[in-house]
Formats: C-alpha cells, structure tokens, sequence
C-alpha cells in the first residue's frame, strides 16, 4: 500500500483555477474571439506543418518572432520575449523576479491568474483593493507598494473582469511608485487592441517596466497558447536564463509569424466586437441590471433583483455559458459576458431577459 505523497504545504492549501467548461451551445465566458482565424491563416499554418523540421529541436530564442513582434510594435528584438500564452510569460517573470521571499502585489479585482502564477511560484501576495469605482486608487497603490516593497506589481488595462482601461496618467504613477522601491511594473494587455492607448509607449530600457500580450483573445488563437512581453533588454536576457530550453515548439512560432500577416484580419474582428458590445451594453442598461462601462470585448454586470448564482445557472439551463464572478474580491452579486457573435449575444440577451423580468 502506497500513501499519497503530500505535496508542498501552501500547493496543498490552494484551491487551483475554475473556469467551469460545461457542456453549452452559447459560450461566452472565457473571453475568446468567437469568430475563427481566416481560412487562409488557416491554410498558410497547415502548409507549414510540412516545412517543420521535426526530428530537430526548434529555434531556441525563436528569433524570427520576435524578430517580426519586434517590427510590429516598433521596438528592438531583443525586448521581446515569447511564451506559451501570456500565462508562460507571466510565470517566468515570477519565477525571475518574485518567488519565495519576495512578494507580489494586485489590486483585486482583477485576473485570477496574477494571484494564482504568485502563488505558485512561492511569492507572498500583497493584496490591494479597487476603489469605488473599480478602478486603480493611487493611494492604495501608494500603501500597498511602501509597506509590501514587492519585487513586481500588476496592473491589467483593460482590467479583466471589470473591463476598466487604466489612463497613462495612472500608469505613469504607479511606475513611479513601483520604482521606488526597486520593483518591476507588469501591465497585462492581453486586451490591448480594444483599447484607448498601450503602455507600450512607456517601455524603455531604463524603465522598470514590462507589457504582456497575449494571441488567445483579438488573434483567434486561443488554441494555439502563444504569449509575449515587451519589455526592457537586461530583464528579457534574465527570463531568457529560467524559461525552459525549447519551450517554444516549431509549428507554434511558426502560426505566431503567419498570423502577423493578417493584422488587417485581427482588426477587423475588434472593430466588429467593438461594435457588438456597444449593443450589448446598451441592451444590458435596459434591464435590471448595473453595468460598467467597458475598454475590452467583455461587460460586467450586476443583476440588481436577483441573485448571481441562481442567474447564473438559469442562462446554463438555457444553454448559455457566462463567467459566474460574484466570489471574486469586491464582485459580489456580479456575472462577466464575453461579447459574441450577433447570433450569439441574442441568444444570451433573450436569456437573460426572461430570467430577469
Ligand atoms: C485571457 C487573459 C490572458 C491570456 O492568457 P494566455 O495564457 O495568453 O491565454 C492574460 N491575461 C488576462 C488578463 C486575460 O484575461
């Protein structure tokens, strides 16, 4: 008889990711595109298949994209640094800058993974709340950053689940309070095109500064789990040292350089969702509902006659998939809706109109 082998104790008291997968017509609760890549992204990443060199290991660095993300955002080569989703990029950061005896700060609510990846990687979290209006409050950054000194800070614009853009204003102070003390500012941009500006425009070598991408949400990859940062040189050359060698494969850096060749796709997709969630939102205002306005391709609302939980399940018994997030931080009583298809986002807005009235 074999005993289970216990794991490390703070792994043992963690309660991992949920993001129930349930069996639906309507999913619209991960925050992916609903439209596909085009046929002929499609067809160009399916002819690759054959140029892969499989029996050799892949570019190490994948130089050739970063090579290309480099040219698309304007930056040098070097301050790139490419992942297995955004997720990969985030945890090799942790694993170089935070871990065991230094610590992380977020202002919850915010995205769960920042919290989880800290956690994981043996760092402590120091936790700050939103203010009122869910958006960052300078002086609880201001707290949280002289009393933690944490080795790295997150900020998510647009904040995922609140959908809330941070101003340049705001990130500029919260550099400079970061820096300070001798932290590292991560901005999670994983929704960036739906924005009004990038923290891009702040990256610089003297910057402690990084910004994280993802091509799972305004790519149509989500798929495909391939992630980026931009950020300063002498900290991309770290993370090159703790990433695992060859964690990149073949046909995947080869799908990320293909994709750049339909930015113009990618474009489209946002401006055709951007649209959409004015409808939606609109649609939202009209029942008994409180809703934040929202800079990215997904709505919070608050059903204000109604309990979550029981909203939540109701759209499932209609075959409707929602982000139940009213156990989050600050959330309670509140559901996230990723903007869909027209088709789709009727579904969920008749759904939910016959649960709500
Ligand atoms: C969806 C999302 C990501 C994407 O993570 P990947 O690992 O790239 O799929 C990153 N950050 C936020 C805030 C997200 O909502």
């Amino acid at each position: 008889m074999s005993v289970p082998v216990a794991p490390r104790d703070d792994v043992a008291m963690m309660d991992g990711y949920h993001s129930p997968q349930v069996d639906v017509e309507v999913r619209l609760n991960t925050n992916e595109s609903p439209l596909p890549p085009s046929p002929e992204f499609v067809a160009a990443v399916a002819a690759a298949v054959g140029d892969v060199r499989w029996h050799r290991y892949p570019d190490r660095l994948a130089r050739e994209l970063r090579a290309r993300l480099a040219e698309l955002h304007g930056v040098r080569a070097d301050q790139v640094f490419v992942a297995n989703g955004s997720n990969e990029v985030l945890q090799t950061l942790s694993l170089t800058y935070a871990g065991p005896g230094r610590s992380v700060a977020l202002f919850e609510p915010t995205y769960a993974m920042h919290s989880q990846i800290a956690r994981v990687t043996g760092a402590t979290v120091a936790e700050g709340r939103r203010g009122a209006d869910l958006a960052i409050d300078l002086d609880e950054v201001r707290r949280v950053v002289s009393s933690a000194r944490p080795a790295i800070t997150y900020l998510c614009s647009p904040n995922n689940p609140t959908g809330i853009a941070e101003t340049p204003e705001t990130v500029r102070a919260v550099l400079e309070l970061v820096g300070e003390v001798g932290g590292l500012l991560v901005v999670d941009e994983a929704y960036s095109q739906f924005a009004p500006w990038s923290a891009l425009e702040l990256v610089a070598d003297d910057a402690p500064l990084v910004v994280s991408r993802t091509y799972s949400k305004t790519w149509s990859m989500a798929a495909a789990r391939l992630g980026y940062l931009i950020g300063p040189a002498w900290l991309v050359a770290e993370l090159d040292k703790v990433v695992l060698p060859y964690h990149l494969d073949a046909l995947k850096q080869a799908a990320g350089l293909i994709a750049l060749d339909y930015v113009d796709d990618m474009e489209r997709r946002v401006s055709i969702l951007t649209e959409e969630r004015g409808r939606v939102d609109a649609a939202l205002r009209e029942l008994p509902c409180e809703v934040w306005p929202s800079a990215a391709n997904f709505i919070l609302f608050r059903p204000t006659a109604a309990d979550a939980d029981a909203v939540w399940q109701a759209l499932v018994d209609r075959s409707v998939l929602v982000r139940n997030c009213s156990g989050w931080p600050g959330l309670s009583g509140c559901l996230r809706v990723t903007i869909g298809t027209r088709d789709e986002d009727d579904r969920f807005l008749d759904a939910l109109s016959e649960v709500l009235t």
